[in-house]
C-alpha cells in the first residue's frame, strides 16, 4: 500500500526552537491504545492515516503499554511492516524516567537506567537510533549532571540524534539549560511538557525559558486525555469506548467532573461559532503561541486524527474569542 504522495504539501511544519528539527503542528503519541491488547490493524491504520496527513512524528516512552514496553514493540512491528522505506522521513522519540523494571536501576534518572533503557527501546523498536531521546522527569535524588550528562553521551554515541527533557518546569528546567550551556554539552532540542486549556502552567513557568535557551516545545495531552473533545459532553456521561471507561486508562471517571464538563460545554459553543469541533478548538488554542512547536495528541481510531489535523484549517483567534476562553479556562 502506497502512502499519499501529497502528504507534505498541506502540513504547516514548525521549526523546534533554534534547531534543525521540524515537526508537524500535530504529532501522534502512543501512550494509550498501542499496548498488548490493542487491535493491531487499528494501530497500523492510525499510524498510516497520520503519515498520510503529513504527521511524521511518533512519540513513545519505554513504559508505554500496557504492559510496559508493549507500545514500542508494536510500533517496531508496524515500522517494519509499513514504514521500512520511510525511516529517514520519520521522527521517532522515546523516553526513560518512570518505572520500567524492578530494582533501583529501573526508574528515575541514573546514567545506568537511561543508557540501559534506551538500548532496550532500540531493540523493541527494531531501530539503530531514535531521533529524540528524553529524560522523562526530573529525578530529585540523582545529580542533574549525571542525568543530563547521560543524554549528552547517548547523542555522542549516535543512539539518539537529539535530546530533550520532559516535565521539568521553572527552576528545574533553568538549572538544566544552564548546565548544558556551561559544559558545552549537546544542546537540548525539545521540551515535552503538559499543556491544555485546563493546565496552563507552562505559560508562566516554561515558555520564556525554552525560548531563551532555543528549545522547541511539544505539548502533551492538549485534549486533557479526551475531556476537551465532544466525547463526554455529547454522551452526557462516560461512553463505553472512552479512556475514562477503560480500566487500564490513565483517565479516571472521577476526573471527568461536572464542573469540567460544564466548562467544556461553554468552550464547545466557541468552537461551534468558529465551525470547529471541540478537539479542533483545543488544539488550535494550544498552538496559538508560536513558541509551541507541536501539539502531541493521542487517538483511539484513525478518524480522530483526521478530525484533530483539521484544527489547522482555522488557527487564528480574535481577542474576544481568547477572552471568552480565559473566562471558562482561566490561566
Ligand atoms: P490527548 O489529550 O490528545 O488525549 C487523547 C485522547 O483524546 C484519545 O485517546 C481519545 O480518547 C481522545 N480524542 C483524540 N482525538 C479526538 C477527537 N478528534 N474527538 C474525540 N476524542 C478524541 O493526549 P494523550 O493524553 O493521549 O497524550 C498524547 C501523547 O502525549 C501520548 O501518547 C504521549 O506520547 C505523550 N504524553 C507524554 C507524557 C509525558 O510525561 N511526557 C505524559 C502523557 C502523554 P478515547 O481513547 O477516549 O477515544
Amino acid at each position: 500500500m502506497e502512502f499519499n504522495l501529497k502528504r507534505y504539501e498541506h502540513m504547516p511544519y514548525r521549526r523546534a526552537g533554534r534547531s534543525g528539527v521540524v515537526l508537524p503542528p500535530v504529532s501522534l503519541g502512543m501512550w494509550h491504545n498501542f499496548g498488548t491488547n490493542a487491535d493491531h490493524e487499528n494501530c497500523r491504520a492510525m499510524m498510516r492515516t497520520a503519515f498520510d496527513l503529513g504527521i511524521l512524528h511518533f512519540d513513545l516512552a519505554n513504559n508505554y503499554g500496557p504492559a510496559p514496553g508493549a507500545a514500542e514493540t508494536r510500533v517496531g512491528r508496524i515500522l517494519k511492516e509499513d514504514f521500512a522505506a520511510h525511516r529517514d522521513e520519520l521522527i521517532i522519540s522515546t523516553k526513560a524516567g518512570f518505572t520500567m523494571w524492578p530494582g533501583p536501576y529501573g526508574d528515575w534518572g541514573s546514567k545506568k537506567y537511561l543508557v540501559a533503557s534506551l538500548d532496550q527501546s532500540l531493540k523493541r523498536l527494531g531501530l539503530d537510533y531514535v531521533d529524540i531521546f528524553y529524560s522523562h522527569r526530573p529525578d530529585p535524588n540523582t545529580p542533574i549532571e549525571e542525568t543530563i550528562g547521560a543524554l549528552d553521551l547517548i547523542v555522542k554515541q549516535g543512539k539518539a540524534l537529539y535530546a530533550g527533557v520532559s516535565n521539568y518546569l521553572g527552576e528545574d528546567f533553568v538549572r538544566v539549560a544552564e548546565l548544558v550551556a556551561r559544559r558545552g554539552w549537546t544542546p537540548l532540542t525539545l521540551h515535552q511538557p503538559r499543556y491544555s486549556m485546563f493546565d496552563r502552567r507552562i505559560e508562566t513557568q516554561l515558555l520564556e525559558h525554552t525560548e531563551r535557551y532555543g528549545l522547541g516545545v511539544i505539548v502533551y495531552s492538549p485534549l486533557e486525555q479526551g475531556i476537551l473533545t465532544n466525547k463526554y459532553i455529547d454522551a452526557g456521561g462516560i461512553p463505553e469506548d472512552s479512556r475514562a471507561a477503560d480500566p487500564e486508562g490513565f483517565l479516571t471517571e472521577d476526573q471527568v467532573t461536572q464542573d469540567r464538563l460544564e466548562r467544556v460545554r461553554g468552550l464547545n459553543e466557541i468552537a461551534r461559532a468558529r465551525g470547529q469541533s471541540m478537539a479542533q478548538l483545543a488544539i488550535a488554542w494550544a498552538l496559538r503561541d508560536p513558541r509551541v512547536t507541536s501539539a502531541l495528541i493521542g487517538a483511539s481510531r484513525p478518524e480522530q486524527i483526521v478530525d484533530c489535523v483539521r484544527a489547522l484549517d482555522n488557527s487564528a483567534f480574535s481577542d474576544e474569542e481568547l477572552a471568552a476562553i480565559d473566562e471558562l479556562a482561566p490561566a
